[in-house]
């Protein structure tokens, strides 16, 4: 009789600790054991000599746009992609589908389609817009990972900014629901002002559409957001810092007691102004990608611990809408989710001498703990959830398009040498991607906050109802 489904044997483990040689047995899903030289026989044998096993990736920024754009980017391409990337489980944001994760209906319409097609497990958030304060409860009833919203402009018709009103009422609510607020924290009217003013002077470059978007603009945002989270009573999280001035205010509050944490991008960690110039709408996003000097405070943070997790934003568009002059009036997003780790391998851990350990800590574990699914998930541990990526650490591969999994197959980062191979993901024991391919059906379930199939539950946030957060897979 076998004692587990599945060993894991040989790899070197990466935990907190720091990497240690280890075998990690497998039943229903879980880590059942970790440890040297494991006894007792399995139905399946990994050999993971000379890999490092990593815990999954858990990617929580990511824009899938299904439903009612699925000619944009679909859970099937976009979880292979973050599959190829070693990553276990992502959280999607509520403003590219159509209709918007604003209520509940919306909730079961995309629940539906990522139940049918995430090839990994997989969270949603709800969004707080202009006129849906009355929509918070039934969202986070269903199960919704947190609210996401837009201080300024999203780009998407139908998800309009939170005034700042609306904002704190909503935050206040979310406050009672035990979930956490993330912020896209940029100042609406310096950004809006100076993007019509360059517009209107038909300034319509890279250069003028950086120039709109200057560092006061997030800097102002983010302490705006903190004000108002610490006097609504209400977690708060900055999505996609792009500055080390941005984080040093996150981290200062944090310090004095606000309950505020924040995530950057591969892209501001790996690319700069001058990208965006040499390489044009594929290297678009916003707050825009920003000087050297930026980019090398922002993983001095990371080595600090003051960036609790670095997140994709993958935000993918059909090619056509990247084209045209006008450079504001492309389409921003970068498309990169299957490329987080490797990045982070290749400009932290070989160029900057970062610890695996902290490449662990951003990746995975910073984002469980933070949203109330660790240490179920984002730790490798007896009883987590069996989410693993085996990966050979040393390979130097150009990334070609034909590796990608994106439903358009266009990313900033084609045509650079990248360290470390996702040789096979593991999904709560299932192995979904090996070696190039994905291997398996969807097997995505949705994950909520207090998600707990077996270790002992963190307990319930404030405010949240325990029942609504049983950790049943679903
Ligand atoms: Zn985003």
């Amino acid at each position: 009789m076998s004692l587990y489904d599945l060993i894991v044997r040989g790899g070197m483990v990466v935990t907190p600790a720091g990497p240690e040689r280890a075998d990690i047995g497998v039943a229903d899903g879980r880590i059942e054991a970790i440890g040297p030289d494991l006894e007792g026989a399995a139905n399946v044998e990994i050999d993971a000599g000379g890999l490092h096993v990593f815990p999954g990736v858990i990617d929580p920024h990511v824009h899938c746009n299904e439903p009612g754009r699925a000619d944009w980017e679909g859970f099937v391409t976009a979880t292979s992609a973050l599959a190829a990337g070693g990553a276990t489980a992502f959280f999607d944001m509520p403003l590219n589908a159509h209709p918007p994760t604003v209520d509940a209906a919306a909730f079961d319409a995309k629940l539906a389609r990522a139940r049918d097609a995430s090839l990994i497990d997989f969270a949603l958030w709800g969004g707080i817009v202009p006129g849906n304060l009355d929509r918070l409860d039934e969202l986070a009833a269903r199960g919704v990972i947190g609210f996401k919203a837009f201080m300024s402009n999203s780009g998407i018709a139908d998800f309009a900014a939170a005034d700042d009103l609306t904002l704190y009422e909503g935050m206040v609510r979310a406050g009672q629901l035990g979930r956490v607020v993330a912020v896209h924290a940029e100042n609406d009217a310096i950004t809006g002002l100076l993007a019509r003013r360059a517009v209107a002077e038909g300034r319509l470059t890279p250069r003028d559409y950086l120039a709109s978007r200057p560092v006061v603009a997030e800097l102002e945002a983010i302490q705006r957001a903190i004000t108002l989270a610490g006097l609504a009573g209400c977690a708060l999280h900055i999505v996609h810092v792009s500055t080390g001035q941005g984080v040093a205010l996150v981290a200062a509050a944090w310090a004095d007691g606000a309950d505020v944490s924040c995530e950057t991008c591969p892209h501001y960690l790996v690319l700069t102004d001058q990208d965006v110039v040499r390489l044009g709408a594929v290297a678009k996003c916003a707050p825009p990608l920003r000087p050297s000097a930026q980019r090398e405070a922002l993983w001095q943070h990371i080595e600090q611990g003051h960036i609790a997790m670095v997140a994709s934003d993958h935000s993918p568009s059909p090619a056509a809408l990247k084209e045209g002059a006008d450079f504001f009036g492309v389409w921003g997003g970068v498309s990169g989710c299957q490329s987080t780790m490797q990045l982070l391998l290749t400009e932290g851990h070989y160029k900057r001498r970062l610890a695996l350990r902290d490449i662990t800590r951003v990746l995975s574990e910073g984002a469980a703990r933070r949203f109330a699914l660790w240490p179920a998930k984002g730790s490798l541990t007896r009883g987590a959830d069996a989410d693993l990526a085996l990966v050979d650490l040393e390979p130097l591969a150009v990334l070609r398009q034909d590796d990608l999994f994106y439903r358009h197959r266009h990313s900033p980062y084609i045509g650079r040498g990248l360290r470390g191979r996702v040789v096979a993901t593991l999904v709560r024991g299932t192995t979904v991607y090996q070696n190039g391919r994905v291997v398996s059906p969807p097997v995505g379930c949705l994950l909520r906050p207090g998600y707990a199939p077996s270790v002992t539950p963190p307990p319930p946030l404030p405010g949240q109802d325990p029942g609504a957060s049983t950790g049943k897979l679903t």
